[in-house]
């Protein structure tokens, strides 16, 4: 059993992946080719938006939103710690200070109750991850920001297709950004990721951050990146945006069974008291695209050896809390975040992608229920 599964994907669009990689080898605009500016089109009316702005990676795409609304140091953005490292990494990057919220145990994202006592007179921005393909509460988060007039980045890279009250991640805030790397639940064949915003300035500053803050040939009024999304895997993504919606579908539907399936054994969902396996809770605002399936258990690493045993990959996302990690060592006293240094310690993620069968989820269910005391 694979844990992500991309071959059973690749044997469903290999036809539609290889014309359009064909037609980008023949026309041979490698950078900035038309399949860039036609995917930035859908995707920006996918998620309904004004601006989709391709860029290299969901790291860049993060980078340049902070570079675009201008911080940098002195400057603090207030975050989740319970993340992959980039969401802290780039403010830290950009030589400002990442500044630590704890998060809410059912949902796993960044707690908009605790948002409030950490802003201060430095704070420059909110920036919620929406975790595992479940949107952070966009609404609650972007209140306290309007209070404080703070723009809102949604760190949506593992959120793409997802919605909110009936509207799409990346569009829930000033800007939105996600990433296109091959297991995301919308993945290129390398490296790419995309901004979102319906700001016509902020779209225009981030075109040029992509591509080194050039506005016209050779004229610079800004510091950029070699930031741009290749062309190549715009045309992957365009094949793969076809049938999207569709896996999207598939992802919140095989999503419920695990749960289904897992809570019949015993487990119970994080918001529902205490059981040896938590399963985990979408919120009834949020249609999730499970970018992981990730459950609770007391004893994380005997459980993920037993799996391993027994046929089963599964992986840890995410070990260690960014405020507990050697590169950050904040660890000042009032910015413990115990919500997620509990959790960090007893997650593990199962197999999860649109083309997991029904036998492999009941495979992956009795071995979870034989590693664990369910
Ligand atoms: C994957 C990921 C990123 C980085 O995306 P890349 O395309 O790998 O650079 C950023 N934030 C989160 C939450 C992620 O899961």
């Amino acid at each position: 059993m694979q844990f992500i599964d991309l071959k059973a994907q690749y044997a469903r669009i290999e036809t539609e992946v290889k014309a359009r990689m064909e037609a980008v080898l023949s026309h041979g605009q490698f950078i900035m080719g038309p399949e860039v500016g036609e995917l930035e089109e859908r995707l920006a009316t996918f998620v309904g938006v004004r601006h989709c702005v391709g860029v290299s990676s969901g790291t860049d795409a993060l980078l340049a939103a902070i570079m675009a609304l201008e911080i940098g140091r002195g400057d603090e953005v207030i975050t989740t710690p319970f993340t992959f490292i980039a969401t802290g990494e780039m403010i830290a990057l950009l030589g400002a200070r990442p500044v630590f919220v704890d998060i809410d145990p059912v949902t796993y994202n960044i707690d908009p109750a605790k948002l409030e006592d950490a802003i201060t007179g430095r704070t420059r921005a909110i920036m919620p991850v929406s975790l595992y393909g479940q949107c952070a509460d966009m609404d609650a988060i972007d209140a306290v920001a309007r209070r404080h007039h703070l723009p809102v980045i949604e760190d949506a890279a593992q959120s793409f297709g997802a919605s909110y009250r009936g509207r799409r991640s990346c569009g829930l805030s000033r800007i939105g950004c996600s990433s296109f790397f091959p297991a995301k639940p919308l993945g290129a064949y390398g490296d790419a990721g995309a901004c979102f915003t319906d700001d016509d300035d902020l779209a225009k500053a981030l075109r040029e951050i992509r591509n080194h803050g050039q506005d016209r040939r050779y004229h610079h009024p800004r510091l950029g990146l070699n930031g741009r999304l290749d062309t190549i895997q715009a045309a992957v993504l365009l094949a793969k945006l076809d049938i999207f919606p569709g896996e999207v579908e598939a992802r919140s539907r095989l999503g419920a069974r695990y749960t289904q399936l897992l809570n019949a054994r015993g487990a119970v969902s994080t918001n529902g008291g205490d059981a040896p396996v938590l399963t985990p809770f979408v919120h009834p605002d949020n249609l999730s695209v499970f970018a992981q399936y990730t459950i609770q258990v007391a004893d994380r690493d005997a459980v993920a050896l037993k799996l391993s045993e027994l046929g089963v990959p599964s992986a840890v996302h995410y070990p260690i809390p960014l405020n507990d990690q050697p590169v950050f060592h904040v660890g000042l006293p009032g910015m413990e975040t115990p919500v997620s240094k509990r959790i960090a310690d007893r997650v593990i993620s199962l197999p999860m992608h649109p083309y997991l069968t029904e036998e492999m989820q009941l495979q992956v269910v009795d071995a979870v229920a034989e590693a664990t005391s369910l």
